[in-house]
């Protein structure tokens, strides 16, 4: 590490006491703030996922957060996106988003971009990041982000929430990915994103909390606890599975680069 780097990894008097909770626990000392404040992290989509995923981390203290999606805000997402209010319908989601953060933590930095991920601009935001959490609602953009994590060996958690049941697990550079547990041909059903099926208000809620709880238990502690594992909570019952799965030896997106 240079030492512009060690300096501003430093954490000021006003960062100590703005986290100091987190500072007094068991295993999570001045280090493993310090690595939060020098990680990037890139959240695909602003949503019911996105908005409080990309709140706790801000007042976690991760250091930056950079934000993408095209969508504007709609009455119907006030019922679960919890950023947003009545009065910022018609604005952009990802611009809005960014605007409540730094009102919350002024220490982090935070980037918004109005603008879907697509496979032109995606290497040029996920090649700079140190993980990416995904939280967007179609699957297209899904594979999208798990293909290019792959090649660029950029660590993913990947969220989703429907209905009353959500899904949780973590792709690194050595594991089983995305494609892996969800082939291409048998879960393209455009038609089961939460715009266009029903949401209970807490489900993207409680899998945005368990998201962003990984995210710092990789940034601070480098722990995995989801790798190559799929956390299934579902919502009538309120039970948690964690279930293993392996690398599929035909995956056409990981399998292809390792040969
Ligand atoms: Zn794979």
């Amino acid at each position: 590490m240079d030492q512009q780097t060690e300096i501003w990894q430093q954490l000021s008097d006003d960062e100590m006491h703005f986290y100091s909770r987190q500072i007094l626990l068991d295993g999570w000392d001045i280090d493993a703030q310090e690595k939060l404040k020098l990680a990037n992290v890139l959240l695909i989509g602003a949503g019911g996922l996105g908005c409080l995923t990309a709140e706790l981390l801000t007042r976690a203290g991760v250091g930056k957060l950079t934000i993408l999606d095209a969508d504007q805000i709609e009455t119907s997402n006030l019922q679960r996106q919890v950023a947003f209010q009545p009065q910022d319908i018609g604005f952009y989601k990802a611009e809005t988003l960014a605007k409540r953060l730094k009102q919350i933590n002024p220490h982090i930095q935070v980037e918004a971009h109005n603008i879907r991920l697509t496979e032109d601009n995606a290497a040029d935001f996920i090649a700079s990041q140190d993980l990416v959490l995904d939280g967007c609602d179609q699957f297209a953009t899904r594979y999208l982000v798990n293909q290019v994590c792959t090649q660029l060996a950029v660590p993913l958690i990947s969220a989703s929430a429907i209905a009353y049941e959500g899904q949780l697990f973590m792709v690194t550079a050595d594991s089983a990915c995305y494609e892996c547990i969800f082939p291409k041909t048998e879960s393209q059903d455009e038609s089961l994103r939460c715009a266009n099926s029903g949401v209970l208000a807490t489900t993207p809620n409680v899998m945005a909390s368990l998201q962003a709880h990984h995210a710092l238990l990789y940034l601070g502690l480098n722990l995995t606890p989801l790798k190559q594992k799929l956390l299934l909570w579902n919502g009538l019952t309120m039970q948690q599975r964690i279930v293993k799965f392996e690398k599929d030896i035909n995956c056409p997106n990981c399998q292809a680069r390792t040969i």
